[in-house]
């Protein structure tokens, strides 16, 4: 949170209470902006969806949450001060898991393969979790 609100500063940005009511639910794990909405809600009880909206779209830009997309599912939002990762999600219950992979042969066959030069990428794994199954 330290972090987050010096980098705010830094951005010429405040910290708001609702701003940081946003990155403390995000804490978690990746929401959408509903229920982003529905829990700052439920400890603001003042803050509505074009507010939200307005907190993630400048998170994003200044690039402390970014926006994940599970398939055709609705976009959810994710701090970026988390180590890299993956995410299973179940499509029975709509639970999302963090997983972290082991990937450097499977970055090098990328590489190796198509030369291709790689920023990022995102990897998202479908299907039905421990409970579901
Ligand atoms: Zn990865
Ligand atoms: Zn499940
Ligand atoms: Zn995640």
């Amino acid at each position: 949170m330290d972090t987050i609100a010096k980098l705010l500063k830094g951005k010429g940005q405040r910290l708001t209470s609702q701003k940081k009511e946003v990155i403390q639910v995000l804490q978690k794990k990746p929401l959408t902006v509903l229920q982003i909405l529905t829990l700052v809600k439920s400890k603001k009880g003042m803050i509505d969806k074009v507010t939200v909206y307005r907190i993630l779209t400048s998170f994003v830009k200044l690039g402390i949450v970014k926006e994940i997309n599970l398939g055709a599912r609705e976009v959810r939002y994710e701090l970026t001060n988390c180590e890299h990762h993956h995410h299973l999600v179940c499509e029975s219950c709509g639970q999302i898991e963090d997983i972290q992979l082991c990937e450097d042969a499977l970055l090098k066959e990328v590489q190796q393969q198509s030369q291709f030069k790689v920023k990022e990428h995102s990897l998202e794994f479908f299907g039905t979790c421990k409970k579901c199954q």
